[in-house]
């Protein structure tokens, strides 16, 4: 796989710490991934070698539909945003300041999901407006997406917990399952045609149904393949909070960029 880097995207990719060597970067680095903090990190990973696949392996459509409650099936953008802004289906409403329900273009062909807010989303009411925030938003930049972007620069940017967990602990699986409806319904709405996965709890959410084993599996056995989430595919890359304090792993985040970018240059129908 080689891509042609502009100086903008050269720039950006500065912006992400991503060392560029001559004309394109090596991609597919073959790196071990060390053991991670919690929160916005991965489990501790086994030296898991990590080829990128082609996008030719895109799996076929989903297996069936998930049931979704039938109120929620039915809510248009404006209408599930109240619906998570009242919603109380678990704990986390009782601490949260805000619900923190996704961010950017309703029509975005790229949707990129992360794991829950923090302290910054949870005052603010948006995803990823921290450091781990910037990290993201220099990351899109790169290959030409931005959050306040329509059209080609479109991207949509959402949770799989639209409340803060307290104390930024992991979600919890019951909450997981109160939330999944409305990450759903976001995606029926969106109709992307590419989701970035980017942490666990993003991967093991969006591939529950798919993967079997995805509970189990460290994330960088997930990276370097085409999944599907509801006929959609699905690059699983590393959450940007990890990237903070594992940098030496920004170069797998942007080989996965750069196959989410060929994924989608190459429409490969899910
Ligand atoms: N981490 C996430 O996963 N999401 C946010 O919105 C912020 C930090």
């Amino acid at each position: 796989m080689s891509l042609q880097l502009d100086t903008r995207q050269r720039a950006m990719l500065e912006e992400m710490g991503v060392k560029v060597w001559g004309p394109s970067l090596p991609l597919g680095v073959l790196d071990d991934a060390p053991p991670s903090p919690p929160r916005g990190g991965e489990a501790a990973e086994p030296a898991a070698r990590v080829a990128v696949a082609r996008p030719a392996t895109v799996p076929a459509a989903p297996v069936a539909a998930r049931a979704m409650p039938a109120e929620i099936a039915s809510m248009d953008w404006g209408v599930l945003e109240q619906a998570v802004a009242s919603c109380q289906a678990c704990g986390l409403c009782q601490s949260r300041k805000n619900t923190v329900f996704g961010v950017g273009d309703t029509q975005a062909r790229w949707l990129v999901v992360g794991e829950a807010p923090g302290e910054n989303e949870d005052i603010q009411g948006e995803p990823f407006v921290g450091q781990a925030g910037q990290l993201l938003d220099n990351m899109l930049k790169a290959v030409g997406l931005n959050r306040q972007g329509t059209g080609a620069q479109g991207v949509y940017i959402a949770n799989v917990l639209k409340c803060r967990p307290p104390a930024n602990r992991n979600p919890q699986p019951e909450e997981v399952l109160q939330c999944e409806p409305y990450l759903r319904r976001q995606v029926a709405l969106l109709q992307p045609q590419i989701i970035l996965a980017l942490g666990r709890f993003a991967a093991q959410s969006l591939l529950q149904h798919s993967v079997p084993e995805v509970a189990t599996m460290p994330l960088g056995k997930l990276r370097g393949q085409v999944h599907s989430y509801e006929g959609v595919p699905v690059i699983v890359s590393y959450h940007p909070a990890y990237l903070l304090r594992t940098p030496q792993d920004k170069a797998k985040s942007w080989a996965d960029l750069c196959l989410a970018l060929d994924v989608m240059r190459a429409g490969t129908p899910a």
